[in-house]
Formats: structure tokens, sequence, C-alpha cells
């Protein structure tokens, strides 16, 4: 209370706000004060971005059932490591095996912190003080400082780059395997594309040149498709399914991109491989809390029905949601908007999966395109409650209905329309 106090003097000394003229006003300065003060750092925000995988706005929003298994587990003891059966001391690594064994074919599974920790922990366990060999066209920068070569060196191998920025062939690989070779990585290209004269290895042709050298393979997708989403113009993304069917001695996925869960590295492949990324002391260190478990196993339970996952996805759900349901919503929203006040048209727009996944999907969607000057609209809704987040094209302010959950829309127009009242 004091500080609130202090900083509406503060304000009004150093002229940020206008003085109060009556007590009652005072009054209502430090309430505004106290308000900001006591607000949590981190809250809520309404993504009308139409990126649906917005790393900076906390990438997937978890399904209902996840935070409901989130609830459950977080306020009381559980058996996070006692085997209940048997009476005895457990594994947290035991929970989420099974389902991840049902929907990928996977022999064995390892969840860890995030996806960057699962190569770090796969480079140290298979090339420590040895070489990892990856193509000079998959030498990726996945965002937020993480890019592979780095990864590599942190996990204490040598890098071997091998191959050309758009060309690599089978031969590349062969020739740099050495008695000190660790592994083989390779990398999916996420997050952009090269077109043109340009040749990979598929991870097919790796997986069977790793048997043939005793060479392991650590394939890394990245994105985390559990299942295919053709249909909905999504194509040329590996499942995790696809790229185990291909042979890698690993695979390692994220668990809050295209999968559609919590914060998470998993890693599937040979229960004899697995065992020994388990045993890895660097393991305990980037463990996952009993949170992820709870909120990636409730998640990973939907997937056995894939109208649910589709359904009770919020990933999934925004990126199959058809063009005719977007504009509609945005009709909705539009006219609430002006029943309040607010001008506002629908356009169509384009939306993008984001998360590095799908580089080049444009996925046509509609948006609100507000009047007035761009610039002092989105900063007014970034101030609003909850903030909305929109994006600037060609002047004017949009708010795409693809990356808000259709909850979410109520919510919507009333931090608009207050935030522009
Ligand atoms: C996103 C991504 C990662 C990093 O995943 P995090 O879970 O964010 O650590 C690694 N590799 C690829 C190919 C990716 O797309």
């Amino acid at each position: 209370m004091t500080t609130a106090v202090r900083a509406a003097i503060d304000s009004v000394r150093s002229g940020s706000r206008p003085a109060p003229a009556s007590a009652d006003a005072w009054g209502e300065l430090v309430r505004t004060e106290l308000a900001g003060i006591t607000r949590p750092s981190l809250r809520p925000v309404i993504n009308a971005t139409g990126v649906v995988l917005h790393t900076n706005l906390g990438r997937a929003p978890l399904p209902a059932a996840a935070v409901a298994a989130i609830q459950e587990i977080a306020g009381g003891y559980s058996n996070l490591e006692y085997d209940l059966a048997a009476g005895e001391r457990g594994s947290r690594y035991s929970h989420c095996v099974a389902l991840l064994r049902e929907i990928t074919g996977c022999e064995d599974a390892l969840v860890v912190n995030n996806c960057a920790a699962a190569l770090i922990l796969a480079v140290d366990t298979f090339a420590r003080d040895r070489e990892v060999i990856v193509s000079r066209g998959e030498l990726v920068e996945i965002g937020g400082s993480f890019r592979i070569p780095d990864i590599m060196r942190r996990g204490g191998a040598r890098l071997v780059e091998v191959g050309t920025t758009n060309r690599t062939h089978l031969a590349d690989y062969a020739s740099a395997i050495t008695p000190d070779t660790g592994a083989i990585i390779k990398v999916h290209r996420s997050n952009f594309s090269i077109t043109g004269f340009t040749a990979e290895v598929s991870a097919a042709q790796l997986s069977a040149l790793g048997k043939e050298k005793g060479v392991s393979v650590v394939h890394d997708l990245g994105s985390g498709l559990l299942i295919p989403l053709d249909e909905f113009g999504l194509r040329d993304e590996p499942t995790a399914s696809d790229a185990l069917r291909n042979g890698a001695d690993v695979v390692t996925l994220s668990g809050d991109k295209l999968l559609g869960g919590p914060q998470a590295g998993i890693m599937l492949g040979k229960a004899a491989v697995i065992e020994k990324l388990r045993a890895n002391p660097l393991a305990r260190a980037l463990r996952v809390d009993k949170l992820t478990i709870a909120a990636l196993g409730a998640t990973l339970a939907l997937y056995r029905d894939r109208a649910m996952a589709l359904r009770e996805i919020p990933v999934l759900a925004m990126l199959s949601a058809t063009p005719e349901s977007l504009q509609s919503r945005a009709q909705g929203i539009a006219a609430a908007l002006r029943k309040r006040g607010v001008r506002c048209d629908v356009v169509a727009s384009e939306s993008s999966v984001g998360g590095g996944s799908f580089p080049n999907a444009a996925l046509p969607s509609f948006a609100v395109a507000l009047d007035g000057i761009a610039e002092l609209l989105e900063k007014s809704l970034r101030a609003a409650d909850p903030a909305v987040i929109g994006r600037i094209r060609d002047g004017k302010l949009l708010l795409d209905v693809r990356s808000v959950q259709p909850r979410e829309d109520e919510a919507l127009v009333s931090a608009v329309a207050k935030a522009l009242a």
C-alpha cells in the first residue's frame, strides 16, 4: 500500500500523470498503482496474431483435460516416483511411456525438459568427446539463440560438417565416419525450406548407414507432429511414427509445438538406447516436473481417438478450423464490437502455424480490421485486460481469429471495446 501511495505521488511529481483534483481522484490513482503492483508478472493474453504456435506468447495452449490433470496433481501428493502395485520406489519416467508406445509405435521413451535438452542429452550420451556429423544444410537456428552447432558443442562433441548448404549426399556422411564418430544427427528443417538445386539424405538412408558402421543416428524432428494433417493443407511434415519407421536410434520432438501439450522434450527409440539415455547422470538435471508429466499424459491420451484429438487439443483445433467457421466468428466479433462503438470490418487474412513448423504454409483465415492508426491501436490493446496482441498489415491492425480460441471471443470483444472506449 505504502509503495502504491509513493508510486502515485512520484508519478504526479514527475509529471507522468496529471495532479488529481480531489481526494477521491487521489484514491483512484492509488488504486490504479496498487493494481499495477499486485498484478502477476506472468498473465494471460489473447493471441490475435494468427500465429498459432507463438513462442513469445507461450506456444501451445493446453487442452482442458491437461489443465484438469495439472489441477488434480498440483495440490497434493502423487505416485510420481512410487510404484503403487509393488509398494516400492518407482520411476517418474514410466508415466508417459505406455501412451507414447501406443501412439508412436516406439519401444521406449524418455521425457525431458524440452527438445533442446533432449538433443544435449543425446549428444552427451552418444558422442561426448567424440565427433558428431551434421549436414551443412541442417546447421539451423531455431530461435531464441538456440543454434544446432552450439548445442552439439554444449553436448561435449566435436562438430563435423558435411556437404554444402544446398546439397549433401550419402557419400559425404560415409566418408566422414571415423572410429571417433559418436553420432550422425539429422535435423528436420522445421522452420525454413531450401528449394532449387538441392539434395539431402533421407533419415532412412542415414539410419541404414549408421547400422552398417555402428554409429548412432539421432533424428531431431522438433515439431512433434503425431498425426498427419494433410487434409488441412499441412503437408510434408514427418510424424513421429514416420521418423521411427525410418530407423533412427532416437527421434526427438517438442511437447509444446504441433503435439499441443506442455513444454517437454520427448525422446523415442529402441529400449536399449533409451535405457542408456536414462542412465546418463545429465538426465537428472534435465528431468521434468510432475505438472509436465500430468499435462503431457492427459494430452497424449486424447490422441487415442483422432477426432477427439482434433477437437480437444487447441493447437489442432485451431489449425484445422475451416475458413467458413473463422469468417462467421470474425463477423460475430465485428458485430459485437460495432455495437459497442468500435469501428471495424472483417477482412480475409492468412495465418501461419508458427513455432518453426510448416514454414511455407499460409492458412486462409479471417480477421477483424480495426479502424484507426494501427500503431496507436496496437499500443492500447497491449495495455488491455487481458492484453490483446494483433498484427499490423498495410497500416491496419488485424485481429486474426484463427489463433483465438472460440471460448475467448467474448473476452476479446470486451477487452477491445474497453481499451478503445
Ligand atoms: C523447436 C525445435 C527444437 C527445440 O525445441 P524446444 O522444445 O523449443 O527446445 C529443436 N529442433 C528442432 C528441429 C525444432 O524445430
